[in-house]
């Protein structure tokens, strides 16, 4: 249920319309826009007609809306204006894409500070690198753990970038919390409720990858649960989904950035990386996610993809990454002051 108030009301009856929400059993989420203020009710207000009634009976508030779609947190009913996710000076969802990039997993001090340098140099604002990696096989190196943490904080130390890693299991919720600026969810974690839920009961922001069989429906509504426990801080990625080709290791679907920018006001990052396997895809890949309406990339660089202990074939060596970053800003710069706004009526 959403809730709607009157331009003219004041604090005093906001608060009182609050109170009303707080009594009646449920959370408020407030979206205070320069227009109006939305007040949206979180929990089961299915069948709750009387609640209905007696917040309409408020003079200062000017309706309440009943949300049947699925996508309560997610979609723009509740909240009229594009996320964006702050981190200090970086910002996620303005309408300037933010480059995430950095290897696979973290492999050695060496590995990684010539990576995030190189990255730095060529203008990306965050580091990725995984600590603990779900490989396909259980043989395959599986991440350094707690150690590729401690590295990935020495990189922002030294380099000012932000870090992402993965978090793959509740065990590890505080650990990566700790060290991370921003948690990822991996594709094969995106239906894993419990830990969904238990990153919605942290203050940090999650970023959250399409699983390799899911619907668009079924990628926000995990989102979701993130976002009824409290956490609102949430980024979507796309990584590509399984289809029939061999000649990709996934099939990246672009068209879902313009659909989730339809359905959702979340941040929209595509990594062209995962979703195609292969190095000499990323570019081209990277260049079209900018050009519909991507709000950031991820992209894999290693300095040795040869050497590299994990996602070699579609990891970029810096050099190439650099090109890449040249590019994507003349398709940004190309794009001028059509990107930023991009929620469905101003398309
Ligand atoms: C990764 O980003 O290294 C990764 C494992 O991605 P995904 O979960 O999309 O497979
Ligand atoms: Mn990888």
């Amino acid at each position: 249920m959403i809730v709607v108030m009157k331009s003219k009301s004041n604090e005093e009856d906001l608060n009182e319309v609050l109170d009303l929400i707080e009594e009646e059993g449920f959370e408020a989420h407030l979206s205070q826009g320069v227009e109006t203020t939305i007040i949206g009710l979180i929990g089961d207000t299915a069948g709750k007609e009387q609640v209905k009634s007696r917040l309409q009976a408020f003079s200062s508030v000017e309706k309440v809306i009943a949300v049947l779609d699925p996508f309560k947190l997610t979609g723009w009913k509740f909240k009229p204006e594009k996320t964006v996710i702050k981190l200090d000076e970086v910002e996620i969802g303005n309408g300037k894409p933010v480059v995430m990039a950095g290897p696979c997993a973290v492999e050695n001090e060496e590995q990684l500070m010539t990576t995030a340098k190189a990255v730095k140099e060529a203008g990306a604002e965050i580091l990725r690198g995984g600590a603990f990696k779900p490989r396909t096989s259980p043989y395959s190196f599986q991440g350094l753990g707690e150690e590729g943490l401690k590295l990935l904080a020495q990189a922002r130390e030294e380099t000012g970038l932000k870090i992402i890693t993965e978090l793959m299991d509740l065990e590890h919720l505080e650990l990566v919390a700790e060290y991370t600026d921003i948690i990822q969810i991996g594709a094969r974690n995106m239906q894993n409720y419990p830990l969904l839920s238990a990153i919605g009961k942290l203050d940090k922001p999650a970023m959250l990858k399409r699983g390799m069989s899911a619907t668009i429906r079924e990628w926000l509504l995990a989102a979701e649960y993130i976002m009824c426990e409290g956490n609102q801080q949430v980024l979507l990625c796309e990584r590509g989904i399984r289809t029939f080709g061999e000649e990709t290791r996934n099939t990246l679907d672009l068209s879902s950035v313009p659909m989730v920018n339809e359905l959702s006001h979340l941040p929209v990052i595509v990594d062209p990386s995962h979703g195609t396997g292969r190095w000499e895809l990323v570019n081209p890949m990277a260049r079209a996610a900018v050009a519909v309406g991507a709000d950031g990339l991820i992209v894999e660089v290693h300095p040795n993809p040869k050497e590299a202990l994990s996602d070699g074939p579609q990891s970029l060596k810096p050099k190439k990454f650099a090109q890449l970053m040249a590019d994507i800003n003349t398709i940004t710069d190309s794009l001028g002051n059509s990107k930023g706004s991009r929620w469905p009526s101003a398309i």
